[in-house]
């Protein structure tokens, strides 16, 4: 059955209750109301009758009284008027003899009412004598008048009688009718609910049956199955949702073992890196890692990184879910210590976030490289570095001294010849001397030997102290020099004789590559917790390929040809940055000009409302 024909079955059977009681109800009232008036009228109007028959006879009778004493004329008159008035209603009751004892009761009437008529006609009669009317009247007409009368009431209280009955009856009737109606209203009320309780099972039911089944979907139970026992659109309907959920189920099943075979290869191919190597959800919890970061770091799938000891690697990953970009630690050396069963490893830590298709950060995988064996490799070059630097120096200084008595002659006197050579000689000691001690100082800086005394500094005073000595040499070379620093610069963290250093190297190199009419200019400005300075030159600038080496030792741009430097200028001023906590970079076009930067740490912003003050 169709969802139509069950709602045409259910509000169509209460239609037909209804429509039965109401027709049953109206026929009823309306036999009530017939039968009530047939009767009332019909009795009424005996009743009536009989009333003016008895009326006709009081007149009839006085018209006799009259004619007794001697008013012939008035009283047959009277006498003539009324037996017509009696005929008249004698007729009316003749044809509405409706009870059954009615019949015989008007015909005793009609013949008494004849016998009357003859008696009063002899009475009217002037032949015979006073006396005979007298007797005629008392013997005859007096006993027939009361005759009429009595039979006339006889009829008169049958009919009102009746009319009491009828009453009574219709007074039951109604009584029978309204007992129907209350039942039937009853059964009417029993059925449209039956009805209705119908209706709501065949629709409601399945309907919250499909509701409570979208509701399991929704929570990821798609092995259910709606029961179906219709072939109406309900059941049409149960039917497209099983078919729906068998779909869905499919789906999961092809993504499920989709997803286990990536999940398989991805952690195949990560026990396969020797790094280590995890990636996080944006919750912080471990979904996959390398075999590394489970045994060094105990980054098992599914725990929490915080609730792992290195708070290091929540702050981390936070910042990079929080920046979405890559970030690398903060520390100076880029590089965390950590030892396993005893032996010192240490490791160079990055985040990068994932994204999602809608830019949204969907985790983040940690990296942790090893890099203890370049460490410890740094470490050996440094201290053979370090080690020959101060053998050499001590042979140097006395081929130095031996060069420069020479040069005095104290030994003798020298041709000009000897005296060139020796000259050149002297340069080239002094030269290897200047790289002795610069290789001198890197060893020391990286092996944090040089000991750092950090204390908070003024840029503006920073800034004029390093520029100062450079001041002439830049007039010297008709390069303008300029410093512009914003007014409210806090406080940062230094040593102020390492970055003397620094501010010399870029200085010296930035005037030695600029031409003469260039532009030398010193701006910082705050970043964070950070103040980064740069140093801009016009000079001739440094081709794109070589700015990720221009920092390293002992590099130098081919194309410039020797000079005085051996390429560790600027690996120490990177060293000595690093060592503050900063970072160094540049930026350059070719025949443009160059842009040396770095950060140093600020002082807290207290520091700077009170600088203002002062
Ligand atoms: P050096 O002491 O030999 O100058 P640095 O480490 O200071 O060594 O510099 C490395 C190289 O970087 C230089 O040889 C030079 O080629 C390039 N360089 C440094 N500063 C500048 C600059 N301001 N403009 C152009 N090139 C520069």
């Amino acid at each position: 059955m169709s969802l139509r024909q069950k709602l045409a079955l259910g509000f169509g059977g209460i239609l037909v209750v209804i429509a039965v009681i109401g027709v049953h109800n109206i026929s009823r009232i309306t036999s009530l109301g017939q039968s009530i008036d047939v009767i009332l009228r019909e009795n009424y109007r005996s009743v009536v009758a009989c009333q003016e028959m008895k009326e006709a006879l009081d007149r009839m009778d006085s018209g006799a009284v009259f004619v007794l004493l001697g008013a012939d004329e008035k009283g047959n008159e009277q006498i003539a008027k009324h037996d017509v008035m009696f005929e008249k209603a004698l007729q009316i009751e003749v044809n509405n003899i409706t009870l059954p004892l009615e019949r015989g009761q008007v015909e005793r009437l009609t013949h008494l009412f004849q016998q009357y008529r003859s008696s009063i006609k002899t009475m009217g009669n002037p032949a015979i004598g006073r006396e005979a009317r007298r007797r005629t009247y008392f013997s005859e007409l007096q006993p027939l008048f009361q005759q009429i009368k009595e039979t006339a009431d006889d009829i008169q209280r049958m009919n009102q009688e009746n009319m009491v009955a009828m009453d009574q009856k219709a007074r039951r009737q109604a009584e029978v009718g309204q007992r129907q109606m209350y039942i039937m209203l009853l059964a009417a009320t029993a059925l449209s609910a039956a009805f209705l309780y119908l209706t709501g099972g065949w629709i409601l039911r399945p309907i919250t049956r499909l509701i409570r089944s979208a509701e399991e979907i929704r929570q990821g139970n798609l092995d259910l199955v709606v029961q179906n026992t219709s072939r109406d659109e309900i059941g049409q309907l149960s039917e497209a949702f099983n078919a729906m959920a068998a779909s869905l189920r499919e789906f999961r099943r092809t993504d499920q073992a989709k997803l286990l075979r990536v999940q398989r290869a991805t952690q195949q191919a990560l026990n396969s890196l020797p790094d280590v190597i995890a990636v996080l959800d944006p919750d912080g919890v471990i979904e996959v890692s390398t075999e590394a970061a489970r045994e060094v770091f105990g980054l098992k799938p599914a725990t929490w990184l915080q609730d792992l000891p290195y708070p290091w690697m929540t702050d981390l990953f936070e910042q990079a879910l929080r920046g979405g970009h890559q970030t690398g630690p903060r520390e100076t050396s880029g590089v965390v210590q950590h030892f396993v069963r005893g032996e010192e490893l240490f490791f160079h830590p990055e985040a990068i976030p994932i994204m999602d298709s809608d830019k949204q950060t969907a985790g983040a995988v940690l990296v942790l490289s090893d890099v203890t064996r370049q460490r410890h490799q740094d470490e050996l070059k440094g201290s053979v570095i370090s080690t020959v630097s101060h053998q050499l120096k001590t042979p140097l200084t006395s081929v130095r001294m031996a060069l420069h008595l020479l040069l005095e002659e104290k030994v003798g006197p020298l041709t000009e010849k000897q005296a060139e050579l020796l000259v050149s000689a002297r340069e080239e000691a002094e030269r290897l001397d200047r790289i002795l001690g610069e290789l001198l100082d890197i060893g020391r800086i990286e092996s944090g030997k040089a000991p750092m005394e950090l204390r908070p500094v003024p840029p503006p005073e920073m800034v004029s102290e390093a520029v100062e000595p450079y001041r002439n040499a830049a007039r010297d070379g008709g390069v303008s020099l300029t410093v512009a620093l914003p007014d409210a610069l806090p406080r940062v963290w230094v040593d102020p004789t390492q970055i003397a250093h620094v501010f010399a190297n870029l200085l010296s190199n930035a005037l030695k590559y600029t031409l003469p009419g260039g532009t030398i200019s010193i701006t910082a400005k705050e970043e964070e917790e950070f103040v980064r300075f740069r140093i801009s030159d016009t000079g001739v600038g440094i081709p794109d390929r070589y700015l990720p080496r221009i920092f390293e030792q002992f590099f130098r741009v081919p194309e410039q040809g020797p000079g005085t430097g051996v390429g560790l200028g600027l690996a120490i001023v990177k060293d000595i940055v690093e060592a503050h906590g900063g970072t160094v970079g540049v930026e350059s076009r070719e025949g443009m000009g160059s842009t040396f930067h770095f950060s140093l740490r600020r002082t807290g912003r207290d520091a700077v409302e009170e600088r203002k003050r002062t």
